[in-house]
């Protein structure tokens, strides 16, 4: 990277834009000249296109025709730290650099001047006469000293009318001013009372302050079940960023950045953060981007994109449920957020904290292995209890067909329903049944782009199609053989569970908490909301509400297929049914009353659904690594997904075949091809899709050598190559 880090007008500098070239540009310094970093505007043919000053320029042309930059953006320039962030990130996951850089841009109108809106304050001038309205508005604006007011904000201080203020700025008694609308985030203070701790929490908080004070780079693990205080502690690591002048980034799973946790943050800091989600306005986003790059925002809550916000001292970053797989994202820059976050900490020597009940195994391992430091809370706060966990034969129950709710598991929401108490019934399927089946030809209803079959969604009366998002209506008569009335359900989803249910328990109250029945994330929280106040009996939810939501009343969590995931072909198989159960079960008895977990299963044996069941998590780890290290797979081994797609299934097959064929570059690092072969979803969107697998051993440069491998090919048409590092998911 270039030391140079002012250039003078007319120099030549090279600028990184957004548009996919394989290189960087080269403009002259525009007048005023320009810093190292600095966001650009450059023309590119007949357009303007937003670019960072990457270093100076490589020449090597005409330098007559070099175009110069259209101006300098005012917002601070790209630091050195995120340029090499980028950098990494992009030779990590095999990503172009202009699609990282859009990634670190996603503000809209990040070159606008700042927009402006009015403001008030007291003014100089005397008003005509005086009425009850106009004194009050002068009484707020003198109250509050020199502070200014938006007109709704002034209006509603005063209980005025708007025109009453504007009647006082024609007379001159009050100031309109304009001031941008891009304000600083309102100062969070470190030093309020946070919550007295439990000696656990104080001496978890002690050893990352310790690390924090070190004022050099570490990962702490952070592991406690659920309700032990996590969250607390980490909020008291946070402080003492803070304190130390830095700035502090906590990552949440999309769905747990609810009302409760701000609520929570803004009683430990006396304000609100900023906070960086998908529900966020344009505007939202573009105030977060420019205050976190000038300092003005000293805490950010975010999801995973958050990681590439252009912090200016960034000193620790949390995230929180590390084990969630949402932080993989999986489609254009394939990366793992938790990962990265690591990457950028080591950069910037910040710290960072994963939290979570249950450990991914890779952060499970790096603790082993002693690269991260581990912190356990062993005991929930306060007088909560782990729920006791019980399987229920499921072998040994006599179920009606059509029907998932054994009686055992009936019995025990009875017994909840009469002491006034939740239960949650889990099943991690949307819809109203997973397959519809013909009865007169066997045809079960597949999507028409995919290779999928489509679930019925009573909810919204039609068959949908869970990769593509197609959706048709529930026909008739079966598409394939055309006979009426025999499409029948097959197995259960959340929707015939809760129709179950209902006629099991019609004095019930029952609520459904599924990510397809609501209409924005907004309405699905406030039904969150209200059932943690207590308005449902019985929640039937899907994956989303293990993801930490707070139900007082809940004492009982029935899942209702314990076994369902413990057969993908992923590897992560039996790690995600063991983290999944626990988060689940962590649901029931947060407050002051036990709680039960009852897991339906007709394996009740299996290695597991035993570690489950006993809580043995070191055992379960222990005996999980063992399996991995012995198959050189992650985290004990590395791997990358190909995944070749295109319209004709014939030409997919022939590069993916080619691939196979040419390794030698993967061989040289003693890496090993797997495939092609049919993608598990083996079409999608009408695409057909092509798999292979590089395994290689730990510590190899699996990227440089793939890099390699595919830069001869060249891929026709409308042929898609896309390479994933560390896959988690294999679909
Ligand atoms: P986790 O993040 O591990 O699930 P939380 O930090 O959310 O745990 O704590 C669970 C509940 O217990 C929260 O309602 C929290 O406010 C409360 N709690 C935890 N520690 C304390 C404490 N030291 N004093 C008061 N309340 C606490
Ligand atoms: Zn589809």
């Amino acid at each position: 990277m270039s030391t140079q880090e002012y250039f003078d007008q007319g120099e030549l500098v090279a600028v990184l834009t957004t548009q996919p070239l394989d290189r960087t540009l080269d403009y002259k310094a525009p007048e005023g000249g320009c810093f190292l970093g600095a966001f650009v505007e450059v023309p590119l043919g007949p357009r303007k296109v937003l670019g960072v000053v990457w270093g100076p320029g490589q020449g090597g042309f005409d330098l007559n025709k070099a175009r110069s930059i259209i101006r300098v953006l005012e917002v601070a320039p790209m630091r050195e730290e995120m340029r090499l962030f980028l950098g990494k990130v992009a030779d990590y996951t095999l990503t172009p650099m202009p699609a990282m850089l859009r990634l670190a841009t996603r503000a809209p109108g990040l070159g606008d001047p700042p927009s402006m809106r009015k403001i008030y304050r007291l003014g100089t001038g005397e008003p005509d006469r005086m009425t009850d309205a106009r004194t009050r508005v002068l009484e707020v604006l003198r109250d509050y000293g020199g502070l200014a007011f938006t007109l709704k904000e002034l209006a509603e201080q005063a209980g005025v009318t708007s025109s009453v203020v504007k009647g006082l700025v024609k007379q001159g008694a009050v100031r309109e001013e304009d001031s941008p609308r891009d304000l600083p985030y309102p100062h969070l203070d470190p030093d309020l009372p946070g919550k007295a701790l439990t000696k656990d929490q104080a001496a978890a908080v002690q050893k990352l302050h310790e690390g924090q004070r070190s004022g050099e780079y570490g990962t702490t693990l952070l592991k406690g079940v659920t309700g032990s205080g996590k969250t607390e502690v980490y909020l008291e690591a946070v402080a003492e960023a803070l304190r130390m002048g830095k700035q502090a980034l906590v990552l949440l799973p999309e769905i747990a950045l609810t009302a409760e946790f701000l609520t929570r943050v803004e009683a430990r800091f006396g304000a609100r953060p900023a906070e960086w989600h998908s529900g966020a306005t344009m505007t939202e986003r573009r105030r977060v981007w420019r205050m976190v790059g000038q300092g003005d925002a000293q805490m950010v809550i975010g999801a995973r994109s958050a990681l590439f916000l252009p912090f200016r001292n960034l000193g620790l970053v949390v995230v929180d449920e590390e084990h969630d797989t949402s932080y993989k994202q999986e489609d254009g820059v394939h990366y793992s957020a938790r990962d990265m976050a690591v990457l950028r900490s080591a950069i910037c020597g910040a710290r960072v904290i994963l939290a979570s009940a249950t450990p991914s195994l890779e952060s499970w391992a790096n603790a082993e292995a002693g690269k991260y430091e581990r912190v356990d809370l062993t005991s929930r706060f306060g007088a909560a209890v782990l729920p006791e966990m019980k399987p229920i034969d499921m072998r040994a129950e006599q179920m009606q067909p059509g029907t998932w709710i054994s009686p055992s598991l009936r019995q025990a929401v009875r017994q909840r329903i009469e002491r006034g108490e939740q239960s949650l019934l889990f099943i991690n399927r949307r819809g109203y049944a997973p397959v519809t089946l013909c009865r007169a030809c066997g045809e079960q209803i597949a999507c028409d782009h995919c290779d999928a079959r489509m679930v019925e969604h009573r909810f919204l009366k039609r068959l949908m199609c869970h990769q593509c998002g197609e959706t048709k209506p529930m026909p008739e008569e079966c598409p394939s053989c055309g006979v009426e009335g025999k499409l029948a359900p097959v197995g259960p989803g959340i929707e015939r569970l809760a129709e179950e249910a209902e006629t099991t328990f019609p004095e019930a109250k029952i609520a459904m908490l599924s990510s397809d029945l609501f209409g924005s994330a907004r309405a699905l929280k406030a039904k969150i909301e209200e059932i943690a106040q207590g308005d449902a009996d019985i929640i039937i939810g899907t994956q989303l509400v293990a993801k930490g939501h707070n139900f007082p009343k809940l004492t009982l969590v029935g899942v209702i297929d314990a076994d369902l995931s413990l057969h993908g072909a992923d590897l992560r198989a039996a790690e995600r049914t063991f983290q999944l159960m626990r988060q689940v079960a962590g649901r029931a008895g947060r407050a002051d009353k036990p709680g039960q977990a009852l897991l339906q299963t007709f394996q009740p044996e299996h290695p597991v659904i035993r570690a489950i069941l006993s809580g043995d998590e070191e055992g379960f780890w222990k005996a999980e690594a063992a399996g991995r290290q012995a198959a050189g797979v992650p985290p004990y081994g590395r791997m990358a997904g190909i995944v070749l797609s295109g319209p004709e299934v014939g030409p997919v097959f022939d590069i993916g075949n080619a691939m196979a064929r040419n390794d030698a570059p993967l061989r040289d690092i003693g890496a090993q091809v797997f495939g092609p072969a049919p993608a598990p979803i083996a079409r999608i969107r009408g695409r057909h899709r092509v798999r292979l697998l590089v395994k290689a051993p730990k510590g190899a440069p699996i990227q440089d050598a793939i890099a390699r491998w595919i830069a001869p090919l060249r891929l026709k048409g409308d042929l898609r190559l896309t390479v994933d590092i560390d896959p988690q998911s294999f679909y």
